[in-house]
């Protein structure tokens, strides 16, 4: 079951780049166009297209568009069965009539939370009625890492038991190896043999989401894909239901036990703090409904051979999503004429017509690249980065064989940007790539100005990661007014119907990140050796433990 989807909202990513033209280093260069980024956008981002929402004819559209460039520029098809296209079915299951609820009691008493009030329950696609009781045992953060020493299931039988657990991870903690961490609580659960997961927050995360916010999501349905099998895909299935608990409902667990939630809260709230489990004195009962449609809805996916043969069974890939968010619900306090159709000028429409860009660029370029590149325009990142994550366990090329990864999310292309960010970046060598890549643009590699963010587990390219593959994902950074443009995007226009063609869109910022994306994807594709992941790198030796490692600096 997608409990992420409750428990830590996928937030997508971005990217901006910006700068007049650079005179090309020899006449043989390609250049860069602000009028070919802007017709991209203004067409993927027109009403016409009503959102691009995954499944939806509107992205249908513009997925044929993508193809047809793709065409255009002499690129080979690069999906399934020889088409342009990696066709993909997903499960959309809603909520039932009944809402649900989580009885929670011990030795006679026991209370009913309704969904939606004092609790949040998760839908689980794979059970359209789910009906789950058992013992509670509470487990600290539920995490199991031996690198950092944290062992929240010692000594605790969970085997068919429902484990309750604090929302995110240790206070200080790395904040992408935390979040990555704190992503895989479910797996860890079922590992242990739990059937059931319950959250609950601690001071901290009450505080940074607050439940009110939560409950924003309360009426949202779940989007999974489908595998080949037919089955809704969920990587802990032995899960079987989930959900989080807030006020009486998080302190109801505790009763009998001899702990409270605010002790436990107390000690979670330490640095480094890590709350030891208990078996409860309660159990909890799990009740939810639910129906389900289908729909499908493509990748885009197009390669490049590379043209040197030692390389060319070698493959990078440059990927951006072209789904967004399709057409907004009428409110009852909406205008007639309120703008309704989430056109996602800048999310992601700008980083399609990056990738197109780049890919016009390659394919035409004298001097072909030595390793292939995968051109990929993603479906379902909106929903929960679920195209790539398909295309990452079902790729059209070796996943051996794919030596890195360049993810474009949302550039902001609203100001002349000076410096870079690449998310990621300290993991591999791509970080000295980046660097030297976009160096002969003036343009600097920032650290990440955001590290409590834990972007790198955000955005499409970390489904490459989960496979083992280093990869970044680039924003502009904050220098020149980044930082401005950027706080005032997320708090006006993200995800909202105003990211749309009316923005101060700053084309010459556009066609400026292209080439900084060419000349990385140039790097990528012509280096003598592959991004590699950094010595005793976290995610390089928990994703790819053989792969060939490269000295940290
Ligand atoms: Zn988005």
């Amino acid at each position: 079951m997608r409990i992420s989807s409750l428990l830590a909202r996928v937030v997508p990513v971005w990217v901006p780049l910006l700068v007049c033209g650079v005179a090309p280093a020899s006449a043989a260069e390609p250049t860069f166009s602000a009028d070919r980024v802007r017709a991209h956008v203004a067409f993927l981002a027109d009403d016409l297209l009503e959102g691009r929402d995954t499944g939806s004819r509107g992205h249908e559209i513009a997925a044929r568009y993508v193809a047809n460039q793709f065409a255009g520029f002499g690129l080979k098809p690069g999906g399934e069965n020889g088409s342009w296209y990696q066709r993909i079915t997903f499960q959309q299951t809603n909520r039932g009539g009944d809402p649900g609820a989580i009885t929670i009691g011990g030795d006679g008493a026991e209370q009913r939370y309704p969904h939606g009030g004092d609790v949040l329950i998760g839908l689980n696609g794979r059970e359209p009625k789910q009906d789950v009781a058992a013992a509670l045992v509470f487990v600290g953060y539920g995490i199991e890492n031996a690198r950092f020493k944290l062992d929240d299931y010692r000594g605790l039988d969970v085997k068919g038991k429902i484990v309750v657990v604090l929302r995110g991870f240790p206070k200080g903690l790395p904040s992408e190896e935390g979040a990555h961490l704190g992503a895989v609580k479910a797996e860890v659960a079922e590992k242990h043999g739990a059937i059931g997961m319950l959250a609950i927050g601690t001071l901290l995360s009450e505080k940074t989401r607050p439940w009110k916010m939560t409950l924003q999501y309360a009426g949202d349905p779940d989007f999974s894909w489908v595998g080949t099998d037919g089955v809704v895909f969920s990587e802990a299935p032995g899960i079987r239901a989930a959900g989080l608990l807030h006020g009486p409902a998080a302190e109801a667990v505790f009763a009998g036990s001899g702990h409270t939630l605010a002790e436990v809260r107390k000690e979670a709230d330490k640095h480094l703090g890590v709350p030891r489990g208990f078996a409860l004195k309660t159990r909890a009962r799990i009740q939810i409904e639910s129906t389900s449609e289908r729909v499908t809805s493509p990748n885009v996916v197009a390669i490049l051979p590379g043209s040197d043969p030692k390389l060319a069974a070698q493959y990078v890939v440059l990927s951006a999503h072209l789904d967004h968010l399709g057409i907004k619900h009428v409110a009852n306090d909406d205008k007639a004429d309120d703008d309704h159709i989430y056109n996602g000028a800048l999310d992601n429409a700008a980083g399609v017509a990056t990738l197109l860009e780049v890919a016009r660029a390659a394919a035409a370029a004298p001097d072909k690249p030595r390793r292939s590149i995968v051109f990929l325009a993603s479906t379902g990142e909106e929903k929960g980065l679920l195209g790539a994550d398909y295309y990452a366990r079902h790729p059209t090329v070796p996943i051996g064989q794919i030596a890195g990864n360049v993810d474009l999310d949302m550039p902001l292309l609203l100001y002349p940007f000076s410096d870079v960010i690449a998310f990621g970046a300290n993991h591999s060598t791509f970080g000295k790539l980046v660097a030297d890549a976009v160096a002969p643009m003036k343009l600097t590699l920032s650290p990440d100005p955001m590290p409590e963010q834990g972007v790198f587990t955000r955005s499409d390219h970390y489904m490459f990661v989960k496979q083992g593959v280093p990869a970044v994902f680039f924003v502009t950074g904050y220098a020149n007014g980044g930082e401005k443009a950027w706080n005032e995007f997320f708090s006006k226009a993200y995800h909202s119907p105003k990211d749309d063609m009316s923005q101060k869109i700053d084309w010459d910022a556009g066609a400026r990140f292209v080439e900084a994306n060419y000349r990385v994807t140039r790097a990528m594709a012509d280096s003598d050796s592959p991004p590699e992941w950094i010595e005793g790198d976290f995610f390089g030796d928990t994703f790819a433990p053989k792969a060939a490692r490269a000295p940290r600096q």
